[in-house]
C-alpha cells in the first residue's frame, strides 16, 4: 500500500457536527456555514440528515437548508438517510449523494436504530435501489468500528465482514468510523488489513475519526500513509461525543488541512476559508471550537493587522489571514 499524494476531505460539520452540539443552530446560520464551506472548495459536504424530526429535531430543517444553499460546481452535497422515506426526501431536496449508517456493534445497532445489524442493512435495500435509479453515489458508514460503548473492542474481522456486505449490497463507498474516538494507529492498520483481506479496494474506502482521546490526527495520518483516499472531518472540530459529554468532537478540518498542506498532500481546499467558516459559526454559538489549528491562528500574537505581517509568525500551512 502506498501513501496518497492527494486526498478528498469530506466535511461533516453541518451534519455530524451540529447534530451533536448542545446548541440549536438557526437555519440562516446553517445555510451560511454550508455556503462558506462550499466557497472554501470542499469537494464534499454532508449537509444534513432526513431522519425522524421527533427523534432528531436538530435536523428537522434539512430540506430547507438544501433549498437555500448556493451550490458550487465541484462540491458534492450529501444527505444521511436511514430508510426509503429519508431517501425520497433527499432526492426531492436534490442531494448529490446518499449516506446510510450501520454499526459494527450489534448492541450499538440495537440501541441506535432498534434493529440488528442485518435488519439495518435490509432497510437500505430500497435506498440503494432509489440511488441506483437516480444515478446517485452511496456512502455507507460503519460506526463503532474500533470500539463500542457497550461491547468494548470490536474485532477487525467483524468490521471486514459487515463492510464487505455493505459494498456487496450496493454501497459504492465504505466509511469506517471511530464513533467514540478510541482508536490508535496500530488499530487503524489492523482494520485496513482486515478489510483489504476480504477484497475491499482502497479506492472504496473513507475513514472517520473522532478526537475524544487526542488520537484523531495520528489515525488520519496512518490512513493517508496506507492509501485511504478520503477522510472525514468537521470544521472547527464540531461534533462532541454523545457518550463523553464535554469531549472533543470530530477530527477538525483545519487540523487535517494543516497536516496535509505541510506534508505536500493535495486537498484543493482553502484552509483560510474553512477557518473563516468556523469563526462565523463560533460567533453564532458564542464560544470557541476545539480545532487546535483554529485556536493557534486566533491567538493574539498571530492576530496581526495584515496578511504580510501575520505570515511572519504563522506557519505556512496556517489558516491565519
Ligand atoms: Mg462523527
Amino acid at each position: 500500500m502506498s501513501e496518497s499524494s492527494a486526498i478528498r476531505v469530506c466535511e461533516m460539520g453541518p451534519r455530524d457536527g451540529l447534530q451533536n452540539e448542545p446548541e440549536v443552530v438557526p437555519l440562516d446560520a446553517k445555510v451560511a456555514l454550508v455556503d462558506a464551506l462550499s466557497e472554501a472548495g470542499l469537494p464534499e459536504i454532508e449537509v444534513g440528515s432526513f431522519v425522524n424530526p421527533a427523534l432528531v429535531p436538530r435536523m428537522a430543517d434539512t430540506a430547507e437548508v438544501f433549498r437555500r444553499i448556493r451550490r458550487r460546481t465541484g462540491t458534492v452535497y450529501a444527505a444521511l438517510v436511514p430508510n426509503q422515506r429519508g431517501a425520497e426526501a433527499a432526492l426531492s431536496a436534490k442531494a448529490g449523494k446518499l449516506s446510510v449508517f450501520a454499526s459494527a456493534s450489534e448492541s450499538f445497532s440495537r440501541r441506535n436504530t432498534n434493529a440488528s445489524i442485518a435488519e439495518t442493512l435490509d432497510r437500505f435495500t430500497p435506498v440503494f435501489e432509489l440511488a441506483r435509479a437516480e444515478g446517485l453515489p452511496i456512502r455507507a458508514y460503519l460506526s463503532c468500528a474500533f470500539g463500542c460503548p457497550d461491547e468494548g473492542e470490536i474485532a477487525p474481522a467483524v468490521v471486514a465482514r459487515w463492510g464487505r456486505e455493505l459494498l456487496d449490497r450496493g454501497a459504492g463507498e465504505l466509511d469506517i468510523a471511530d464513533t467514540i474516538g478510541v482508536a490508535v494507529p496500530v488499530e487503524v492498520e489492523r482494520v485496513l488489513e482486515a478489510v483489504t483481506a476480504v477484497g475491499v479496494e482502497m479506492s472504496q474506502l473513507a475513514m472517520h475519526f473522532h478526537d475524544t482521546r487526542g488520537t484523531a490526527i495520528a489515525n488520519a495520518w496512518t490512513a493517508i500513509r496506507r492509501g485511504v483516499p478520503a477522510l472525514d472531518s468537521s470544521c472547527g472540530g464540531l461534533g462532541g461525543c454523545p457518550f463523553a459529554p464535554g469531549a472533543s468532537g470530530n477530527l477538525a478540518t483545519e487540523d487535517l488541512l494543516y497536516l496535509c498542506e505541510r506534508s505536500r498532500i493535495a486537498t484543493g481546499v482553502d484552509a483560510a476559508g474553512v477557518a473563516s467558516a468556523s469563526r462565523g459559526l463560533a460567533s453564532c454559538l458564542g464560544r470557541g471550537l476545539p480545532s487546535r489549528v483554529l485556536a493557534a491562528t486566533c491567538a493574539p500574537v498571530l492576530d496581526a493587522p495584515t496578511r504580510g505581517s501575520s505570515q511572519h509568525h504563522s506557519d505556512r500551512g496556517g489558516a491565519n489571514s
